[in-house]
């Protein structure tokens, strides 16, 4: 019987060549951490959490915290296999949605490496790839076309989540200056929380006339009032992101009503729970998009590992292209993105090999 020895968590910080930029926030550089569960088999799971400290409230510090002392003492002697006992031990630890979701990836990826079998096959194996989606950053709008034109070139991409949350202004300018430069490309938008209702309501409006296909999380998740008349009034989903961020965040939003399309990032539910969000997203015939918060090569496989793995998520883009937005990764190679598709990684588990020269020189422990 293979055993947890140790959960290790390794913070590292590698550049960006193109800064993510949103209405929330800016990231700078990666400042990200390396999960790895150990076994007394030898083999390792591994995973990468990315903090995102204005939308879960966790910092870097927080998740190698939580993650090498809590979530170690969570888990050190249960067997990795049985995966809803290592999903009961973490739900002990609350909050912490990063960490325990890099938790839980690790250990998925240390069962894959233990049976020799990729992710994607383990949670239902549907298709072998999906199509991607990039996200377009804040900027000028001629460098936000210009993000969009070089990534439709260079990678085939025709799907684009463009980032709002300015001034209406500005935003309208600039989704309608890329949906002139693509004017064939299928788009939506992310306000992360940016807009007051008067703006969501000017802006979402002429939007929609862009034929924009939805409106992820326009205002404050908590003005619950002002997101259902915004749900009520625009013809295309509002999406839920910052607002559904857990099984029961989103069983609550779904309640609500506003939320008719729900983001799930296997970054913040792993695996184990994102399957619960995906399940109830189809008991209620809700649609889901498969989402990226800006994740490193490691946790663009998880992504493009579940979204491939159902039918409900692997006919419909997910976010999948950002992780090339980094100068460099941990990884040997990141998932394969070709006219437009990324591929399922074919070996065992998330199927990527970390560059242990590249771990030394990018960690900040030593
Ligand atoms: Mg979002």
């Amino acid at each position: 019987m293979v055993r947890i020895t140790l959960v290790e968590a390794i913070p590292f910080a590698v550049p960006y060549r193109h800064q993510p930029r949103f209405a929330s926030g800016t990231v700078s550089r990666a400042d990200n951490v390396l999960v790895r569960v150990h076994t007394d088999f030898g083999l390792v799971g591994q995973a990468e959490a990315q903090p995102r400290p204005y939308t879960y409230g966790e910092t870097q510090a927080s998740i190698v915290d939580t993650v090498g002392g809590a979530l170690n003492d969570a888990l050190v002697g249960v067997e990795p296999v049985r995966s809803e006992l290592v999903a009961a031990r973490c739900a002990s630890v609350t909050g912490n949605y990063v960490a325990r979701g890099a938790v839980d990836l690790a250990v998925w990826d240390l069962i894959g490496k233990l049976l020799g079998v990729p992710c994607h096959r383990l949670l239902g194996g549907f298709a072998d790839d999906v199509a991607a989606a990039h996200m377009v950053s804040l900027g000028e709008p001629e460098e936000m076309v210009a993000e969009a034109v070089g990534v439709s070139e260079r990678l085939g991409v025709k799907t684009f989540k463009v980032k709002v949350g300015r001034t209406p202004a500005l935003d309208v300018a600039a989704v309608r200056a890329v949906r002139e430069a693509l004017p064939h490309a299928d788009l939506y938008v992310d306000a992360n929380r940016g807009w007051s209702y008067e703006d969501a309501v000017r802006a979402g409006d002429e939007l929609v006339e862009f034929g924009v296909r939805a409106i992820e999380e326009p205002i404050s998740v908590d003005d619950r009032a002002g997101r259902l008349r915004l749900a009520e009034r625009w013809a295309v989903p509002l999406a839920g992101d910052e607002s559904c961020i857990s099984l029961a965040h989103v069983d609550r939003a779904l309640d609500e009503g506003a939320v008719r399309a729900v983001s799930i990032k296997t970054a913040r539910t792993g695996f184990t729970e994102s399957r619960r969000i995906l399940d109830l997203c189809l008991a209620r015939n809700v649609a889901v998009v498969v989402g990226s918060q800006y994740e490193g090569a490691l946790g663009a496989a998880a992504t493009v590992s579940f979204a491939a793995a159902f039918a409900a998520t692997a006919g419909q883009p997910a976010e999948l292209t950002n992780y090339l937005d980094l100068a460099d990764d941990l990884v040997v190679a990141g998932p394969e993105i070709r006219a437009g598709r990324a591929v399922v990684p074919t070996l065992p588990g998330l199927g990527l090999v970390v560059d242990e020269d590249r771990l030394d020189h990018y960690r900040l422990d030593r």
